[in-house]
């Protein structure tokens, strides 16, 4: 089920490129990982928690009003927008702190770019009392004021970062110093399928429970596997897991989608990013490329490192969409469903919109919809007025 080869690395991608005080940090959490991860009782708090905080399993919907409305494929809807604090995030950092504490953590530190991994850390540690510091550049802590308020609310000190641009990525090397420091008593949780190993290996493993529900769903209700399965793409985590339990059914496809302005996968070169090897996109300098996405989420220069392998072997697949597609997507599945999606959930749903009519009826399509929109509502307002 898994097309990791030799520790750390798919094909060419992955590994670790960091300075050897920090290797044995990650060589600790890998060893650790690997203890914990099919121990008994770590696997059933990791379920019941699954089951009693977070809210799953959640529904695989049929989208029967999308569906008629587009003619073709059948559409289902993966709803990881149901999960306690709206997204898919909260998979992956209740796994790391289950994991955190059997390590005998006492201090968690996260980096969050527009704070969304910041809140879904946050949550856990305010549910798991652990100290909570979170890395945010300081531009980033001035545009997301209400997120530096949610994070404060749930007990976490947020610190912004005035290092190089205030950006994401000086919130990143700030939490790397103050993890080589602190290693003994303190756990680094990352937020996507990104950095060096084993952190693309574990943040597939906890999220991989959406497609582990999604293949038991589909079965039961049409007894067959889907035609394909539709992710957006930021780092690849929501995409990673919900790709996970269908890359060894060569039928069924899988597809990416990405913003058309930050193509990571579509036009990366493979280059080492924040510690490990994957497509970057880079600038005429060599430098990672700015990146602008409508959708916060989105915005990073790199991706997984499996992602990187399975588009080079051509497992998967991956497609760009404009933010006026996204804008529509957006609009459309509201309307027609009842659902508001996440920015960065209605890029999967814009490239659904354009491949179902394409298909037939016999066809199906799962699109996993990583978030909801709450969050986006006042973005979208401001964009429609223009
Ligand atoms: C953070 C986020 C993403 C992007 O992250 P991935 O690691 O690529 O999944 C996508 N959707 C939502 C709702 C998010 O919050």
């Amino acid at each position: 089920m898994s097309t990791e080869q030799t520790a750390g690395y798919f094909g060419s991608f992955g590994g670790s490129f960091i300075p050897p005080e920090l290797q044995e940090v990650m060589d600790y959490l890998a060893q650790q990982f690997e203890t914990y991860k099919t121990d008994l009782e770590f696997v059933e708090e990791f379920q019941y928690y699954l089951r009693e905080y977070v809210g799953r399993e959640n529904p695989l919907t049929y989208a029967k009003h999308l569906t008629d409305k587009l003619g073709g494929a059948k559409i289902y809807l993966k709803r990881e927008d149901l999960n306690h604090t709206g997204s898919h995030k909260i998979n992956n950092v209740l796994g790391q702190i289950l994991l955190a504490k059997r390590m005998g953590a006492k201090r968690i530190i996260a980096e969050t770019g527009a704070g969304q991994h910041g809140v879904a850390t946050a949550t856990v540690c305010a549910m798991f009392d652990m100290d909570c510091t979170i890395y945010m550049g300081a531009e980033d802590t001035r545009r997301q004021a209400l997120n530096v308020f949610r994070m404060e609310l749930l007990g976490a000190k947020v610190v912004p970062v005035e290092k190089g641009q205030g950006r994401l990525k000086d919130a990143v090397d700030e939490a790397l110093g103050d993890l080589v420091q602190n290693y003994r008593n303190t756990f680094y949780l990352l937020g996507s399928a990104v950095g060096p190993h084993p952190f693309p290996t574990m943040v597939k493993h906890f999220q991989s429970i959406i497609s582990e529900e999604s293949k038991r769903q589909i079965l039961e209700k049409e007894g067959r596997l889907p035609t394909a399965v539709l992710a957006c793409t930021g780092g690849g985590s929501n995409a990673i897991g919900s790709f996970a339990h269908y890359i060894d059914e060569p039928s069924v496809r899988l597809i990416g989608v990405e913003p058309d302005q930050a193509p990571s996968l579509t036009e990366g070169v493979p280059a080492v990013l924040h510690g490990f090897k994957c497509l970057v996109l880079l600038d005429e300098n060599g430098e990672p490329r700015k990146t602008y996405s409508i959708a916060a989420g989105l915005d990073y220069p790199g991706i997984g490192p499996e992602h990187s392998y399975l588009k080079e072997s051509g497992r998967a697949e991956y497609y760009t969409v404009t933010n006026e597609e996204v804008l529509n997507a957006f609009q459309v599945l509201s309307k027609t469903e009842g659902i508001i999606p996440a920015l960065e959930s209605a890029h999967a749903v814009a490239h659904a919109l354009k491949m179902a009519p394409t298909m037939s009826n016999d066809d199906i399509l799962i699109v996993n919809l990583s978030g909801r929109g709450d969050k986006d509502v006042e973005q979208v307002f401001h964009m429609l007025q223009k």
